[in-house]
């Protein structure tokens, strides 16, 4: 289809951080709806390092989590992956992934999408004036959450998007107790699962 020529002026880079294990369709339509939205140029998502345990269960091989964003990004030419949170090593913190762009990217405008949920944790960020400076954020809706908390804060935009009741814990419980994620999740991140055994009870991934 023809697309208008992209107005002048600096990129507009939108950055999707997450776990991704695995990426699922929620991940896809927030990052979609918010491309649209605010024009952004590219959407770069960004799988986290490796924690050593996230809320006390293990978190799949980075590798295996990198690979499956590829894979489920593939297909959109908006959609690119960063191996930045992953090289960096150990847990994550947005204020690190943001200086990181910050310097890839001095020219560009960056903006930082996030659920609901996941606004809600980066709010309590000692420093969020840091985070301000550096990317405009965009909270997106997301079943089970509420926004309110943070609506009126200036440097956050609120995004309704069509409701995905959908997260990665209850895909890799699907999968561990046999039922399907088709539909929750692109084809090729089912498949990939299956081929690699993903979240099965005797798997090292599936400790929840
Ligand atoms: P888990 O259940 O393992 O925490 P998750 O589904 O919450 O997985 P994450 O990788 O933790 O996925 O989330 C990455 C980002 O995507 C976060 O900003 C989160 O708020 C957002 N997100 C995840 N699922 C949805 C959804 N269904 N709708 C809107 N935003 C979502
Ligand atoms: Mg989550």
């Amino acid at each position: 289809a023809a697309t208008a020529e992209r107005a002048p002026g600096p990129l507009r880079l939108g950055i999707m951080g997450g776990t991704f294990d695995p990426i699922h369709h929620g991940h896809l339509v927030a990052a979609s709806e918010v491309a649209t939205e605010f024009a952004l140029d590219e959407v770069i998502f960004v799988p986290t390092g490796q924690p050593w345990q996230k809320a006390g269960r293990k978190v799949a091989e980075a590798e295996h989590r990198y690979l499956l964003t590829v894979v489920a990004t593939a297909a959109n030419p908006r959609f690119t992956v960063s191996r930045v949170d992953i090289d960096r090593g150990g847990a994550t913190y947005t204020i690190d992934t943001l200086r990181d762009f910050r310097d890839m990217y001095p020219d560009a405008e960056l903006f930082f999408i996030t659920g609901a949920d996941a606004m809600a944790q980066i709010m309590s960020w000692k420093n969020v004036e840091e985070l301000w400076e550096l990317a405009h954020f965009v909270s997106v809706t997301r079943p089970g959450y509420t926004s309110e908390d943070f609506g009126r804060t200036k440097e956050i935009s609120l995004m309704e998007i069509p409701a995905m009741a959908i997260s990665s814990t209850d895909c890799r419980g699907r999968v561990r107790e046999g039922k399907p994620v088709w539909y929750l999740v692109p084809d090729g991140v089912v498949q990939y699962i299956a081929k690699h055994r993903l979240y099965q009870p005797d798997s090292a991934d599936s400790a929840r």
